[in-house]
């Protein structure tokens, strides 16, 4: 990349701590993200961190967790390295049971960068924290040397308050397992958005802040065992790593399972599972049997929710097993990928 003479580019300087970073945090970040604070002391101050109160006569716990996104391409069909760097850490607070209430952002920019794709990167991320009414309480930037990063890295740590935090391993026999959405999405729609595959379909990635999707069923209270989101690894590596934790079987009927035909029909060309790919705007919960269709209901009202499905039961038959009951009536274990077959895809 290089800096052209028109456009302005990032330059080391807007990382390097002075007047170019000051103009740059004060021009692209402060108008957009100054505003927001959680104590006394908010990012408008521009100090060495920030306060956080907690809300007045809140019991609970904090959540804290982090979260650096590398995706490629950063602009994808669907989303863009912004919304996923604001959902993908609301979501790790929301399944833990958890209201966001402040992140940090943190970039790593490549020297050349256009400063056009990083405002729009930037209001990306501020209309995706403002669904879930979050700020940005912090932050940092940095400028690598044009070719030590490729375009631009973001770390987004969250900050949520919880009645009581739900894990992802308590899992008992006989419980319902339920799906929010669609599955394998994302990493579809980014598989066909990379230039070596050069796919035209309609597939959309469903990156979202699902913090007010999940909360009416937090409002469940102990009747929710446990929830994850199934991001790299997909659906597959999400269920396997329940089951090793509870020590429980998790067996999932597949055609219950919510596809969207163009993903079905890529992953068919491509010989690659849905199952494994990352989703980054869905859900996995598991809660109590007489709670399952209360929970369905409170995700279906939603609509991110709209295809939500029970899709499986808690057993005991295989401990730390994923069991799929097939479409052509068999069945078969469904194991933990190696890893995401598609890099760099959050
Ligand atoms: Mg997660």
């Amino acid at each position: 990349m290089s800096p052209g003479k028109k456009e302005p580019h990032i330059t080391p300087l807007h990382g390097a701590g002075g007047e170019l970073m000051g103009e740059l945090l004060e021009r692209l970040i402060l108008p957009r993200f100054g505003e927001g604070t959680v104590g006394r002391i908010g990012l408008k101050a521009l100090d060495d961190g920030a306060t956080i109160a907690l809300p007045e006569g809140e019991k609970g716990e904090l959540v804290l967790t982090t979260d650096s996104h590398v995706v490629k391409p950063i602009f994808f069909p669907g989303g863009d390295i912004g919304r996923l760097a604001a959902a993908g850490t609301i979501n790790d607070l929301a399944v833990m049971g958890a209201r966001p209430i402040a992140l940090t952002l943190a970039a790593i920019i490549e020297e050349g960068f256009p400063i056009t794709d990083l405002e729009r990167i930037l209001e990306s991320l501020a209309a995706t924290l403002a669904e879930v009414g979050a700020p940005v309480a912090c932050g940092d930037t940095k400028v690598m040397p044009s070719g030590d990063v490729d375009g631009i890295v973001l770390n987004t740590t969250g900050l949520g308050i919880a009645a009581r935090a739900i894990s992802d391993a308590d899992l008992r026999p006989g419980d319902r397992v339920l799906l929010t959405g669609t599955i394998g999405d994302h990493g579809m729609a980014l598989l066909a958005a990379r230039e070596e595959f050069q796919l035209k379909t309609r597939l959309e990635s469903d990156v979202a802040p699902i913090w007010p999707l999940i909360a009416p069923v937090v409002e469940l209270g102990d009747a929710v065992h446990a929830m994850k989101d199934p991001t790299r690894g997909g659906l597959a590596a999400a269920l396997n790593e329940m089951a090793r934790k509870s020590g429980a079987c998790i067996e999932i009927q597949e055609p219950a399972i919510p596809m969207r035909e163009p993903t079905v029909g890529l992953s068919e060309l491509l010989g690659i599972s849905p199952l494994d790919v990352a989703n980054e705007g869905k859900a996995i919960v598991v809660v109590a049997p007489e709670a399952a269709d209360e929970a369905l209901n409170r995700l279906r009202a939603h609509p991110l929710g709209a295809d939500a499905a029970i899709v499986g039961t808690v057993t005991d038959e295989h401990p730390k097993r994923v069991v799929l009951d097939t479409e052509v009536g068999g069945r078969r274990f469904l194991d933990m990928p190696l890893g995401d077959p598609v890099p760099r895809i959050c």
